[in-house]
Formats: C-alpha cells, sequence, structure tokens
C-alpha cells in the first residue's frame, strides 16, 4: 500500500489530474465526504486528506509514503528529513513582503506579521535587518491597517488580495510552488513502489510542461 498525504483546497484541485494521468482517481470527493483516509481506484493506494502544514509532518514520520506540500510550508517546516524529488509546478505563488501602499517607515524596528515565522526570520537575519515577527494564522493582510504590524510576509498570486486592502507588495522572498515529498524510509522499504509512482509523475510533468512550451 502507498500512502499520499495531501491537503484540500487549491494543491488538491492541481493535483488531481496529475494523478487521474498516472491512474490514481480518488473514488471520494473530499468536499461531500468527512473521511480522512480517501480510497482510489488503485487498490495499493490511498490519500490522506490533512492540513496543508501536516503533510511534511506525516511524511517524515513515515505515515504517509508520499505528500504533496507547497515550497513555502516545507521552508517553514524545515524539511532536511524528506526528499523531495520532483517540482509539479502547480499551485504557483510567490512568497513577498508587503506593506500599506506608499508606507515607508524609517528609523525604527519593524514589526512583520506573519505565519512563516521561521522563513521570515532567516530572511531579515540574511539581510542584517533586525525586526520583530509576530506570529499569526490567517488574515495576515489586516495587521498594517490596524498597527499590528509594519509589515507582511504572505504569499501573493494575483495580487489582488493586497490590493483590496490598501497593501502592495514589496520585496520578493521566494517563488513557490508545490513538490512531491517522499518518506526517506519508504524509498528504501517500498523502492519499486514509490520509484515508479515518482518516475510516472515526472513524465506526466515533463510532459505537459512541453505541452505548455
Ligand atoms: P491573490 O489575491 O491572488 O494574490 O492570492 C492571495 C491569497 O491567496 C493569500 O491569502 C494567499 O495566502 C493565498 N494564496 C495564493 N496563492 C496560494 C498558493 N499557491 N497556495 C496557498 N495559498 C495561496
Amino acid at each position: 500500500m502507498l500512502t499520499i498525504a495531501i491537503s484540500k483546497g487549491r494543491i488538491y484541485d492541481d493535483t488531481v489530474p496529475l494523478l487521474r494521468a498516472a491512474g490514481i482517481e480518488p473514488t471520494l470527493d473530499p468536499d461531500k465526504s468527512r473521511k480522512l483516509i480517501l480510497p482510489t481506484q488503485r487498490e495499493d493506494v490511498r490519500l490522506l486528506v490533512i492540513r496543508a502544514t501536516d503533510v511534511p509532518t506525516y511524511v517524515e514520520y513515515g505515515a504517509a509514503d508520499l505528500g504533496i506540500a507547497g515550497k513555502d510550508v516545507l521552508v517553514e517546516y524545515g524539511a532536511e528529513g524528506l526528499y523531495e524529488p520532483l517540482d509539479l509546478g502547480i499551485a504557483r505563488c510567490r512568497m513577498m513582503t508587503a506593506a500599506r501602499v506608499g508606507y515607508h517607515p524609517q528609523g525604527k524596528r519593524l514589526r512583520v506579521a506573519t505565519k512563516y515565522v521561521h522563513t521570515t526570520q532567516r530572511y531579515f537575519a540574511k539581510r542584517g535587518e533586525q525586526v520583530e515577527i509576530i506570529k499569526l494564522y490567517g488574515s495576515m493582510e489586516l495587521a498594517p491597517l490596524v498597527g499590528l504590524a509594519d509589515l507582511i510576509v504572505d504569499l501573493v498570486d494575483t495580487g489582488n488580495t493586497l490590493k483590496a486592502n490598501g497593501l502592495e507588495p514589496r520585496d520578493l522572498i521566494m517563488d513557490i510552488s508545490s513538490r512531491l515529498v517522499v518518506n526517506k524510509a519508504a524509498m528504501k522499504t517500498k523502492h519499486r513502489h514509490v520509484r515508479g509512482l515518482v518516475e510516472e509523475l515526472t513524465r506526466i510533468v515533463s510532459n505537459q510542461r512541453s505541452v505548455a512550451a
């Protein structure tokens, strides 16, 4: 049995066509079912539907053999305990700093609100900037509007969410896309099975890229 951990929403929606192309089709819709373990048409493959930030944990501890997670989640988690063999090229966006339009505070230690505490810490440390980081769990865009923070660090796709809240993107921290991750032990103990799926997905993704190019 191969177990693949995946989160609902954007990543799930973009991953299903890739899995389908590899002959893996969930037999339940996670939006309609309350089940957390989704069987697929392949008896030897099942999906775990969990929170995006939990995917690296399930894979690192071997509760899932493989997982699909955003680079943002992997960098924040510190995914040295996982193999990351494939960039799926889906759920693309950018991790950026953002602030109120035209707001340029000077001569003060900046407060930065984010759910990416470690990534933000490393980013500002590398630039030699001392900042105070405020951990939030969502709706980061609100923080600069009510004086909680000078900057936020968040994911930006179209930029519409920032714009709708009177914010503007500032600096790019990193480009983001979803990655396939693999448990290190499973890569050895289930080598043929895991390797087969990684190779199949690699072929599907590179075919899609050449069609798109
Ligand atoms: P947008 O308004 O298109 O710039 O999208 C920004 C909002 O969608 C923010 O709340 C982001 O956290 C979220 N978002 C954008 N792209 C992604 C992604 N690839 N994965 C997860 N969340 C995203």
